[in-house]
């Protein structure tokens, strides 16, 4: 075989024994551990206050963790400047958020486009063509926000967080504003990225039947990753979730 077929890439995340300690001692993250292999559709769930929002925002390179070290596709991010984080997470990283945050008085396109402006590079139009037409978008550009649906918009926002082709998407709480059959929609979405295009996404969510489009779930409690869960079931993860509420 050719080197560049044995060639292993990188995990699209990698966490090693990760701590995050707030003044008062707080342990919003405590020795977590956790590799996530590109194409991984993973789910974080949790109680609230268990660490999901600080584990993401660590991963994300958006907070630092107060000990341990965090690889975002194969570069430790732990220790970076702010000014080369900053790059790192712009090139790298894509984010979704429950609150869409597309900006009201820019059309759909130029949304989409504007962070890889900001950045300084020129948007690959080839590819964002795709993925607007993958996500029934095509004929929107055009659109105000306010124009499309919520379920519409958060699709734009999806196709917002691939436009530079990340190595992972955050997605938190994504479906957490939609109605049933966007939210639907919108995971289904996220779930074909994964399957089809090889893409690694991280979604924090609440909802157990979200999760359950994932590939894998945590569960996270007190800052720790209580349980893995591969192939997960809604009715699996909302009994771990209830256990965990009551103990
Ligand atoms: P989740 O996203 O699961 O609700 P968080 O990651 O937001 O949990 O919070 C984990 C723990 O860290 C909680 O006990 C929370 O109160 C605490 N925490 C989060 N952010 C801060 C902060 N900026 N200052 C102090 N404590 C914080």
């Amino acid at each position: 075989m050719s080197p560049a077929t044995t060639a292993v890439r990188a995990p699209a995340i990698a966490l090693a024994r990760l701590t995050k300690t707030y003044p008062g001692g707080i342990r919003a993250l405590d020795d977590v551990s956790l590799t996530v292999a590109p194409g991984t559709f993973l789910a974080v769930m949790g109680p609230s206050g268990s660490g999901k929002s600080t584990l993401m925002h660590c991963a994300a390179g958006l907070d630092t963790p107060t000990s341990g070290s965090v690889r975002v596709d194969g570069t430790e991010i732990a220790g970076l400047g702010e000014a080369r984080c900053t790059e790192l997470r712009r090139e790298r990283v894509g984010f979704v958020f429950q609150a869409y945050s597309l900006i009201p008085s820019l059309s759909i396109g130029d949304n989409i486009t504007l962070p890889l402006r900001l950045a300084g590079r020129r948007p690959d139009r080839r590819w964002i063509g795709e993925l607007t037409e993958r996500v029934g978008l095509a004929g929107r550009l055009d659109h105000r926000p306010a124009e499309l649906s919520g379920g519409q918009q958060q699709r734009a926002a999806v196709v917002r967080a691939l436009a530079a082709r990340p190595a992972v998407v955050f997605a938190d709480e994504p479906t957490g504003a939609l109605d049933l059959r966007s939210a639907h929609e919108v995971l289904e979405l996220l779930r074909g990225l994964v399957d089809e295009l090889g893409q690694t996404v991280v979604m924090v969510t609440h909802d157990p039947a979200a999760a359950a489009r994932a590939h894998r779930a945590l569960v996270m409690a007190d800052g720790r990753v209580v349980e893995t869960l591969d192939r997960p079931t809604a009715p699996r993860l909302a009994d771990r979730l209830v256990m965990l509420g009551e103990r």
